[in-house]
């Protein structure tokens, strides 16, 4: 059987950067869910999908094939054979994409492909609903935190690096709103499951963070 670690978490708490640096450390396979309904939020973007008009959102999932090149520093992500990596990433994107994630049918396509990826080969998965829904049975389960100021920090000096011009205040008001929809949302809302174990990583260097997940990992 394959060895699944789910992390789950707000939004800029760092899961993906503990992720990937267990992944690399366990030689698994790191998965981005969040990477994934983002590249359906742009291909909604794209082609202006109506969220409201479920025909033309079942339709438009059907033309989306979304893969993970893997053996890469940065994790690149093709949407539909095209590497939107950095697009994904950018701010309009990030002020739709927990609309577009609310939505079951996205859900319920994504979820399906996230669990298949889960057949192949050991991963490291993170996200809001993997531990809950998309890998209940997960063999380890982490629910990350932080100081909301340290997050929105993080996420600012990740974004002003890349040259995106924001301010502190819409780097703040987009993570608030994330989280409000994330948390509130009807289908598989991001909630901490009862056997996770919570990291609060507010204070730790990447380092200790790391060693506290591998630590959990050998018990
Ligand atoms: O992880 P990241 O912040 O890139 O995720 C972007 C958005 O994708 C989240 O705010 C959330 O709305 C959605 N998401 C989700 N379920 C996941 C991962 C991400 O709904 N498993």
């Amino acid at each position: 059987n394959n060895f699944i670690i789910a992390i789950d978490g707000f939004s800029s708490c760092g899961k993906s950067t503990v992720a990937k640096a267990l992944a690399k450390q366990l030689n698994f396979v790191f998965v981005d869910s969040g990477a994934m309904y983002r590249a359906v939020t742009l291909f909604f973007l794209r082609h202006k999908i109506d969220l409201q008009d479920t025909a033309a959102v079942l339709n438009a999932l059907e033309q989306i094939q979304i893969d993970f090149v893997p053996h890469t520093e940065k994790t690149q992500l093709l949407l539909n054979g095209e590497d939107v990596s950095d697009e994904i990433r950018q701010m309009e994107v990030s002020a739709s994409v927990s609309e577009v994630s609310a939505i079951k049918e996205v859900r319920t396509a994504m979820v399906a492909q996230q669990q298949k990826l889960g057949q192949l080969r050991d991963i490291v998965m993170d996200g809001r609903d993997i531990g809950t829904t998309v890998f209940p049975e997960a063999d380890l389960k982490i629910f990350m935190t932080a100081d909301p100021d340290v997050r929105a920090q993080r996420r600012y000096d990740e974004l002003t690096a890349k040259g995106e011009s924001i301010s502190m205040e819409e780097v703040k008001a987009n993570l608030a709103h994330r989280d409000h929809i994330d948390s509130t949302r009807s289908e598989s809302p991001l909630r901490q499951a009862e056997d996770a174990v919570v990291l609060d990583n507010s204070d730790l260097t990447q380092e200790q963070q790391l060693t506290l997940v591998v630590d959990e990992y050998l018990k």
